[in-house]
């Protein structure tokens, strides 16, 4: 066995510094104190990061989920990193080296497959991204703001539109922007942005009218008797018509649609989980109406409290089955057992399996709490009918197949 076969292979995790916006999110989110930065750049230490991946989801540009495959002991220092202006290319590694992290146990392959990024699917229109940054944003007016929910429900989710004018601002389904509440917080800092996912496909919400919409939930809860608002949602659901934005973005190349006719979209989302699967939707929609090539199918699992809690429920509706198959699943009906999303795949595994045979892409997208009962669904969905969803799964993310937003 040569010296380079008994190599130790990691993937190791970098920042992109030509991306990162210095919110400092990631270093409050790691758990471990494995990110650190100076006045230049944000990075991560190799030899205290696990792979934890938990600073990836609040990211806002993305900027944070960027990794190399490197010799161990070759591994990008702190002080390289620091002084960076760019993520250095993918090292050439000798194919014998490559073997050993394939022959790794399944641990180490598991640590670095999940800390793969998924890819876009290959027929992805290609995306324009940081168009605007926090310092340079783009201002949008408000050309709506519309309550979804009903007056009398619990939950306040908002469909709020915002009109970028003259500016240019191209989005694609799956995008998402950043929006940058006015003033500061407790330290005196200006608040950081935060992200929404798009809820309009690439045309606007209403198409040639640049503009865009966003689904909002009010964030409200209570810690230790007192009152918590969230920053951003109480900004964003009391805006009025005429109210002017800060954004940022669009964001986001991996979690879009592909546009080859004939593919199919397992959407499966939570509450406001259902922007983006409300963009894509809406897009094949608006191709059928036009007469376009889709031919492919569109099945929704969609959960919520009630069904005046379901953003769009009213609209969803009415799209006909001829576009879409859809499936709700109510947690708290009166004198109903709760039932998820999951149970609905359950039962409903033989048209779910079907469509996993086929040339299907998979979208998860709302609550974090629904990611392991969504695959253990899955995998019963497969089980069922001989097949072997680890291996699927797995071969769908190689291949841009399979995204999941959750937070
Ligand atoms: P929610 O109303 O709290 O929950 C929606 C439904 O999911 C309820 O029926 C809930 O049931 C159910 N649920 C709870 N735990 C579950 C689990 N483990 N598995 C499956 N279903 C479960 O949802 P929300 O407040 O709208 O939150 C949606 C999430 O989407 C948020 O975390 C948000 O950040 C995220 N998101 C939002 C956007 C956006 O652009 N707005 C984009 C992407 C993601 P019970 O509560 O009755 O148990």
């Amino acid at each position: 066995m040569s010296a380079m076969e008994t190599e130790v292979l990691i993937r190791q995790h970098l920042i992109d510094p030509e991306v990162c916006i210095r919110c400092n999110t990631c270093e409050e989110t790691c758990p471990i104190n494995a990110i650190t930065h100076d006045d230049r750049n944000y990075v991560v230490d190799p030899a205290v990061c696990n792979g934890c991946n938990a600073c990836l989801p609040p990211c806002p540009t993305g900027s944070i989920d960027h990794w190399r495959t490197v010799p161990k002991h070759n591994a990008y220092s702190v002080e390289a990193q620091l002084g960076w202006d760019e993520l250095p290319p993918e090292q050439e590694l000798a194919g014998e080296t490559m073997a050993v992290v394939a022959s790794a146990s399944s641990q180490q392959l598991n640590a670095a497959v999940s800390a793969t990024s998924p890819m876009a699917p290959h027929s992805a229109e290609k995306p324009q991204v940081h168009c605007f940054d926090t310092r340079n944003p783009v201002t949008a007016t408000v050309a709506g703001n519309y309550r979804l929910t009903a007056e009398d429900a619990e939950s306040d989710i908002r469909h709020i539109v915002l009109d970028f004018g003259n500016h240019r601002f191209p989005v694609l389904e799956g995008q998402s922007v950043g929006i940058i509440p006015p003033g500061v917080d407790a330290a005196g800092k200006p608040h950081y942005l935060r992200m929404y996912s798009i809820a309009s496909p690439r045309d606007g919400e209403r198409p040639g009218y640049n503009n865009l919409a966003l689904t909002v939930k009010r964030v409200v809860g209570e810690q230790d008797g007192t009152v918590i608002r969230g920053v951003a949602s109480n900004y964003l659901c009391d805006l009025r018509k005429g109210d002017r934005v800060q954004v940022t973005g669009p964001y986001g190349d991996r979690f879009l649609m592909p546009n080859h006719p004939g593919s199919n979209l397992l959407m499966i989302c939570t509450g406001t989980g259902a922007a983006p699967m409300r963009a894509m939707t809406e897009y094949r929609r608006r191709l059928q109406a036009q007469g376009r090539a889709v031919e492919g199918q569109l099945m929704l699992f969609f959960g919520a409290r009630m069904p005046d809690e379901l953003p769009y429920f009213g609209p969803l509706l009415k799209l006909p089955p001829s576009l879409i198959t859809k499936h709700f699943a109510f947690s708290r009906l009166p004198g109903e057992p709760r039932c998820y999303v999951q149970d609905k795949l359950r039962e409903h595994a033989s048209a779910v399996a079907e469509l996993l045979t086929s040339d299907t892409f998979i979208y998860i997208c709302g609550l974090k709490g629904m990611e392991a009962g969504v695959m253990e669904a899955l995998h019963d969905v497969c089980a069922k009918t001989g097949m072997n969803w680890e291996a699927l799964h797995q071969t769908m993310v190689n291949e841009g197949r399979f995204h999941v937003e959750t937070y």
